[in-house]
């Protein structure tokens, strides 16, 4: 089944009104590749400024809370991203299950939250560096992802993105048979679980990607595109990124 490639940017905590700069070079190089899905998760307090400054373009929040509204210190819903113009949330992030101690539960119904609320979400998984060494790298991910997959039969708006967390923000990646081999693996369970429309749940790749591997790891079969962490903060290093998935299209 054909799909649209992918990039997404992760600002993570990075991110003030001065930034929307970077942001604008990057919706203007997007435009120019319209092969291409583009999107950027950036701070809560910038999506509505960047929404304005880029309209057309996709920005997205990083994390969402799994209710709707009620007594929730601090928290953003996915209608509140949906209100301030967001079309896009990641749930899962290796670094919110380690620091904020999200289980695979509270992953799945935040992935819930952000459906009902007409997000593109993506549902992040990963093995730790332990965990590969000892050879469970696959059940572990795919265990990770079963718990965490959205009840919901309709799963058009989700997108996975594979990260192994020791390649996140370490200048590693995997080697492309270990990401031929998982997303494979990935791919397989979600058609066992969806039928044919898992062949169209696009399937990232996350941890490490740079201008200068891109094109490789989008030429994986079941690379649907990437989740970009460092070098997504600068449109002089995130366009060559958008431009090798142009090239794979
Ligand atoms: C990420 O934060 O999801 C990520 C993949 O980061 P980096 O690209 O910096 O490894």
């Amino acid at each position: 089944m054909a799909r649209r490639k992918l990039v997404v940017g992760n600002w993570k905590m990075h991110g003030v009104g001065a930034d929307v700069a970077e942001i604008r070079a990057i919706a203007d190089a997007a435009a120019r590749a319209p092969e291409v899905d583009v999107g950027l998760c950036i701070p809560a307090t910038l999506i509505e400024r960047a929404v304005r400054a880029v309209p057309g373009f996709s920005i997205g929040a990083q994390d969402v809370h799994f209710l709707d509204r009620g007594a929730h210190t601090g928290c953003t819903s996915a209608e509140m991203i949906a209100d301030a113009g967001g079309s896009i949330v990641i749930v899962g992030h290796s670094e919110r299950r380690d620091a904020q101690k999200e289980s695979d539960e509270e992953v799945r119904s935040k992935s819930e939250a952000g459906l009902r609320a007409g997000l593109l979400v993506i549902l992040c998984v990963g093995e730790s560096l332990p965990v590969r060494e000892a050879g469970d790298a696959l059940p572990t991910v795919l265990r990770q992802l079963q718990a965490s997959l959205p009840r919901e039969t309709d799963l058009a708006g989700l997108a996975i993105a594979y990260e192994p967390i020791w390649a996140i923000g370490t200048g590693k990646t995997a080697t492309i048979d270990d990401v031929d081999e998982m997303h494979s693996a990935i791919r397989k369970q979600l058609t066992d679980r969806c039928g044919d429309a898992g062949g169209g749940i696009r399937i990232l790749y996350g941890g490490s990607v740079k201008p200068n591997n891109a094109a490789d790891i989008f030429s994986v079969t079941d690379v649907d595109g990437a989740l970009v962490g460092g070098a997504s903060l600068k449109a002089s290093d995130f366009i060559p990124i958008i431009e090798a998935a142009a090239l794979k299209a």
